[in-house]
C-alpha cells in the first residue's frame, strides 16, 4: 500500500494578474500548473495556497496537513509576513519537506533556512539551458536521461550565494557561457530542501514533462520518512552506569 503524500503548492500569483505576457502562458496562475503536473502522480493529494489568501494560505492546520511544500515567489518576497515563514521554517525543522523554485532563492522562507545571501547572476535572454545530472544515483534524477535541456529559460549563474548543498543533484549550461547549481539538496533539522532551478515567469517550463518528473521525484524525497522526532536536552541514561 502507497501512503498518501500531502503537497501544497504554494504560489506568489501576482506576475499572472498584472503581466499579460505571464497570464498568456499560465492562465490559471503557476501554482495551478505546477499542481497539475504533481496531480499526475496518484499517490499524491495536491491542494495549492497563494500569497493573497488570508495568512497567504498558509494556516496551521493546512500546515500540519502539509508532507511537502512546493514554492515559487518572485515580485513580494517582502510582503510574506514574517510569523508566517517561522511557521513554516518551524515545520520545515519537524519533518516537512521544501521544494524552493526558480526566483524562490530570494524568498524569506529559503534565505532563512540556507543562513547566507542566495543572491546570484542573471539575464533574461531566451537562451538555451541544458541541465546536467550529476548525481546519477539520487532518487530525485530517477527516470532522468544524462541532460535535461530547455529552449528557452532565464539564466542563473554562479556565484550562487548558498552554502555547499549537501547533495547536488543538477549543474546548468547556459548558452551565454555560464554554469550554475541549478538542483541542490538540503538537510535542515528533521527536514529535506530541494532548490530547483527552472521556471522563469514567461515561459512553459512548467508544463515541460520531465521538468514535471524531476518536481514529482523531489517531493518523494522531501516526504517525511516516518522517523521518530529526535530527542534533546538532559536525559537518563538507558543502562544503569556501574563506575
Ligand atoms: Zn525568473
Amino acid at each position: 500500500m502507497t501512503q498518501l503524500i500531502n503537497v501544497t503548492v504554494w504560489g506568489e500569483y501576482r506576475h499572472e494578474k498584472t503581466h499579460e505576457e505571464v497570464a498568456r502562458v499560465y492562465p490559471k496562475g503557476m501554482h495551478e500548473a505546477i499542481a497539475e503536473g504533481l496531480r499526475e502522480s496518484p499517490d499524491f493529494h495536491v491542494n495549492t495556497a497563494t500569497l493573497d489568501q488570508p495568512e497567504h494560505g498558509l494556516t496551521k492546520e493546512v500546515l500540519a496537513h502539509t508532507d511537502v511544500l512546493t514554492w515559487w515567489g518572485h515580485m513580494a518576497h517582502h510582503e510574506v509576513k514574517d510569523e508566517i515563514v517561522q511557521r513554516v521554517y518551524e515545520r520545515v525543522m519537524a519533518g516537512m519537506g521544501l521544494i524552493v523554485l526558480h526566483s524562490g532563492h530570494m524568498s524569506k522562507i529559503f534565505s532563512r533556512l540556507m543562513g547566507t545571501g542566495c543572491m546570484l547572476k542573471w539575464r533574461e535572454a531566451n537562451e538555451k539551458e541544458r541541465l546536467w545530472v550529476v548525481n546519477p544515483g539520487h532518487p530525485i534524477v530517477r527516470g532522468i536521461e544524462e541532460y535535461i535541456e530547455l529552449p528557452h529559460e532565464e539564466m542563473y549563474g554562479e556565484h550562487f550565494d548558498i552554502p555547499a548543498p549537501d547533495d547536488l543533484v543538477f549543474v546548468s549550461w547556459f548558452e551565454g557561457g555560464e554554469v550554475f547549481r541549478s538542483g541542490c539538496c538540503f538537510y535542515r533539522g528533521a527536514g529535506k530542501v530541494f532548490y530547483f532551478r527552472p521556471g522563469h515567469e514567461t515561459f512553459p517550463t512548467y508544463y515541460n514533462p520531465t521538468i514535471r518528473k524531476v518536481i514529482a521525484n523531489a517531493v518523494r524525497w522531501a516526504a517525511p520518512n516516518g522517523n521518530a522526532e529526535p530527542i534533546r536536552g538532559n536525559v537518563k541514561p538507558l543502562e544503569v552506569i556501574r563506575s
